[in-house]
């Protein structure tokens, strides 16, 4: 998809926010704890070359992306800080990532023999073992699994980096932390077999980082709250103020007067009952913006206005308090004046959680830096 440079659709992405977001984090983190900003899918939406490069200038000491692409166009953009790439892969790929220095996560003994045989002359993968501690996603489950990765790793210097050891918490954002417990406990039954440690050892997100400071390791994977978000949505207070680094804004295109009785959008799912105001605005599913959020709200003018009809591919209409010229800035998500439209609102309206929405800005919706 092209990006949409030409419509007055942007995506206003603050760095100084996120570079002030890196800072906080900082200030809550042990003396000897780095924090790598996961710059996976586009940052979060927020552009991962910018996002990254702020980071670097914030502090933080590496990257964490989900596929190997991701890890290959920071490269490109001249990061050189250690990069992890969370997610799986064939050992077919090992090549490209040991020419380009990304260290990946490997969850079996298979992964690591196969991976051995297509490492080329000289290269060496640098490998953070996962543990699965229950999240049932990716990870080795057992000691005895564990203890003969970290053999092979050890009896084969020459071709693996044994850089790092981690795992990830399916609830650490929750209220409860029955669960985050069991995890923990996990965690230490599986890492007691590792001796010693390899360099970097990592269990915290952002909501752990935050709410459960004690899980230890050196190293936080630093995601939605560098963006400035609450991890748990509305579940769980910060303990410190973080700052949303992204809004979302744009332009009334058209400005019509509807007759009580004409309709609005596909479907013909809302009529005015009296003379009213309208305006169009050039976003639509195609960018992101999903379609449940007919009946949300905007700021136009400072107030907050309904969208109205069914949310289209490129458009949707607004119902406006009187008749605005074109032109007039619509604010999706932001401020406006005395009131603000929050990521959070707009997820709540559209039953998912703000990181779905963050992702979901399609490359049509261009961003811009503060
Ligand atoms: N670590 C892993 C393995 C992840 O999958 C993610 C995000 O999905 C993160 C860290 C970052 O999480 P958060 O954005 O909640 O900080």
């Amino acid at each position: 998809m092209v990006v949409a440079w030409h419509r007055p659709t942007k995506a206003v992405i603050d760095l100084t926010a996120i570079k002030k977001n890196i800072k906080i984090e900082k200030n809550l983190l042990g003396p000897n704890q780095q924090i790598f900003a996961v710059v996976k899918a586009n940052a979060y939406g927020h552009g991962a070359i910018q996002v990254a490069y702020a980071a670097r200038q914030a502090g933080v000491t590496g990257f964490c992306v989900a596929v190997i692409d991701e890890g290959l166009q920071l490269r490109q953009a001249g990061i050189n800080e250690p990069i992890l790439i969370l997610g799986i892969n064939s050992p077919v790929t090992v090549p490209v990532m040991a020419a380009n220095q990304l260290a990946v996560a490997v969850d079996s003994l298979e992964f690591l023999r196969q991976a051995a045989k297509y490492l080329q002359i000289g290269q060496r993968l640098s490998v953070h073992l996962a543990l699965d501690t229950g999240m049932s996603r990716i990870g080795f489950k057992k000691q005895a699994d564990l203890q003969a990765a970290v053999a092979f790793l050890r009896n084969n210097p020459d071709k693996f980096d044994f850089a790092g050891i981690f795992s990830h918490f399916a609830t650490a954002d929750a209220k409860s932390d029955d669960y985050y417990q069991v995890q923990l406990a996990n965690f230490k039954r599986l890492v007691s077999v590792v001796d010693p440690l390899p360099r970097y050892v990592h269990v915290a997100n952002s909501a752990a980082s935050l709410w459960h400071r004690e899980c230890g390791g050196n190293l936080v994977r630093l995601g939605i709250s560098m963006y400035g978000l609450n991890p748990s949505g509305k579940e769980l207070q910060l303990p410190q103020k973080f700052f949303p680094a992204l809004s979302l804004i744009s332009e009334l295109v058209s400005v019509r007067q509807l007759k009580a009785g004409e309709s609005v959008g596909y479907g013909k799912t809302y009529t005015a009952t009296e003379n009213e105001w309208i305006g169009t605005v050039p976003l639509g599913y195609a960018d992101g913006w999903p379609r449940r959020l007919q009946g949300a709200q905007v700021l136009i003018a400072g107030q907050k206005c309904e969208i109205i009809g069914r949310i289209c591919m490129d458009q949707f209409m607004v119902r406006l308090p009187r008749q605005l010229p074109v032109g007039t800035k619509v604010t999706m998500i932001g401020k406006d004046q005395q009131n603000e439209i929050t990521i959070q609102e707009v997820a709540e309206y559209a039953k998912t959680i703000h990181y779905e929405i963050l992702c979901g800005f399609s490359d049509r919706v261009a961003r811009v830096y503060l």
